[in-house]
């Protein structure tokens, strides 16, 4: 277990967790007559004064369309974006912006993801490597692309403890996988998998692998550069963002190989009625988010 990688737990002092309380104002509620104590925080974060006052600001200052307009605020609220996407590459410590892509959050990342690669890699009798432990987001959409290519979802099973039982790997990891997508921290049950092994053996065989890191996000520093992972998504709103939003990573040259996945808005390089050419990265796979 890779435990090192995790921030510990650290006993806070009356003082310190007062001012902790004092950045979330939704703490300051009173709940069936008493102070509001929120553990749900791997459903759901509640969002802190600057998460909220940067919103706030954006609806009063710069809304406009992103990307869109040649306008003074269009201009602002682009570069506003953009830097945003830079802090995200380095959250995650990925080598361009544009292996960044914004998405509505780790389900749409990993439907993004089933669906083009799926379309473009996945054909009959391949199959598709999962975990037990895996949040339905990274089941289903899965189980649908094998259905639409007649391939076959395999499952890497998990012990009494809640841990992979990677015994059968090697097998699991075989000719006809193509892809492997497996949560980097157990939403049920807490288990941090050991990625980067199991990572360095699937690119050993050159499969790709996808990291659901919707868990992990929160908790455990994130470098794709040394995990040499392909593709790793997570959302917002479990780390303290607001709702609706999340990243996809990818690799460019993987990016660059995958059919587009929504069609309209920015991912257009030129649409006719005859012919539609696609944006390049990372706007190719961003239809209409800006304006969401
Ligand atoms: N994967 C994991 C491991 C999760 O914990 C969650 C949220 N519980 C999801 C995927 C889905 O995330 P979202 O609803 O933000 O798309």
């Amino acid at each position: 277990m890779e435990q090192s990688a995790v921030i510990k737990d650290k006993v806070f002092s009356a003082e310190e967790h007062r001012r902790i309380r004092e950045k979330f104002p939704i703490l300051s509620r009173q709940v069936y007559g008493k102070d509001l104590v929120y553990l749900d925080n791997a459903a759901t974060t509640q969002k802190p004064n600057s998460v909220i006052d940067a919103i706030d600001s954006y609806y009063r200052n710069l809304n406009s369309n992103v990307h869109r307009g040649v306008h003074f605020l269009s201009q602002s609220a682009t570069d506003a974006f953009e830097l945003a996407r830079e802090k995200v590459r380095a959250f995650v410590n990925a080598k361009h912006t544009k292996e960044i892509i914004f998405t509505r959050g780790t389900t749409e990342g990993i439907n993004l993801i089933a669906s083009t690669f799926g379309r473009k890699f996945i054909n009959k009798g391949d199959q598709i490597l999962i975990t037990a432990m895996e949040h339905h987001s990274n089941i289903v959409p899965w189980q649908m692309i094998c259905e639409e290519r007649s391939a076959e979802l395999k499952v890497i099973p998990i012990n009494e403890k809640g841990e992979l039982i990677l015994d059968d790997l090697d097998n699991l990891l075989n000719e006809k996988t193509k892809i492997l997508s497996l949560a980097y921290v157990s939403n049920s049950l807490g288990t941090i998998n050991p990625v980067k092994d199991i990572i360095s053996k699937a690119k050993a065989k050159g499969i790709c692998v996808m990291l659901d890191a919707a868990q992990a996000a929160p908790h455990i520093r994130i470098d794709v550069q040394a995990l040499d992972v392909d593709l790793l998504v997570f959302s917002g709103h479990k780390i303290y963002g607001p709702t609706g939003i999340g990243v996809l990573y990818g690799k460019e040259d993987l990016l660059n190989e995958l059919p587009p996945y929504m069609g309209g808005g920015e991912m257009i390089s030129n649409v006719t009625f005859e012919k539609t050419t696609y944006n390049e990265l990372p706007f190719k796979f961003e239809a209409g988010t800006p304006d969401i």
